[in-house]
């Protein structure tokens, strides 16, 4: 199955994300993780993008089209993947039919999560998230030690972009640019608009049945 994962920041798609690819057996395709690695690496990809992240903005629609089509490539994703963080504007979107038509398959779903900016503003600004596997943790979904990551141990970080002002600078992004891909998806009759609000077993089971 190929899907998409779309929602503003802090709707709870990696969180999502990680647990559906696990039901699955599918890879999750994050651009924001494989750039945090990047600039984590100090590549030349990490340092073409890092400022632009930090501010809070979308890095050019060609540097992320270049990363996906790369990761679409690998053998992991011949049975399905899930596409968490793009496309985030029309021309990605776009790139990504391309992309795909290339390989002879499509999206079969693409999952809208839909939370009100007071729950994402809120949410945020009080989430931590593993700087190595990039896990997202929050009131709705704790470490089983504070500050540190279920998965691999690590010390648990405020990403940089999650600072107030950048907050507002990524929520206005999602408004003026991400927001109409749901428009764009919708014409093929693929999207399911999804409840994001709850607890996380709650929206996961949501989604299941939005994959039906
Ligand atoms: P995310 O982890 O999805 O919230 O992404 C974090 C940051 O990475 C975004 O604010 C952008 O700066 C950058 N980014 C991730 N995915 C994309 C994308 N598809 N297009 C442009 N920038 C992206």
């Amino acid at each position: 199955m190929n899907l998409i994962f779309l929602g503003p920041p802090g709707a709870g798609k990696g969180t999502q994300a990680k647990r559906l690819t696990a039901r699955l057996g599918i890879p999750q395709l994050s651009t924001g993780d494989i750039l945090r690695k990047a600039v984590a690496d100090g590549t030349p990809l990490g340092q073409k993008a890092k400022a632009l992240m930090d501010a809070g903005k979308l890095v050019p629609d060609e540097i992320v089209n270049g990363i996906v089509d790369e990761a679409l490539a690998s053998s992991a994703c011949a049975k399905g993947f899930l596409l968490d963080g793009f496309p985030r504007t029309i021309p990605q979107a776009v790139a990504l039919d391309e992309m795909l038509q290339r390989r002879g398959c499509k999206i079969d779903r693409v999952i809208n999560m839909v939370v009100p900016t007071e729950v994402l503003v809120e949410r945020l600004s009080g989430r931590r998230t593993c700087p190595k596997c990039g896990t997202p943790y929050g009131k709705d979904s704790p470490p089983k030690k504070p500050g540190i990551c279920d998965k691999d141990g690590e010390k648990l970080v405020a990403r940089p972009d999650d600072e107030p002002d950048r907050v507002r600078q990524r929520l206005l992004e999602y408004a003026t640019k991400t927001a109409l891909l749901t428009g764009y998806y919708k014409a093929r009759g693929v999207v399911r608009d999804v409840d994001g609000v709850g607890t996380v077993d709650e929206v996961e089971e949501r989604i299941i049945r939005a994959l039906k």
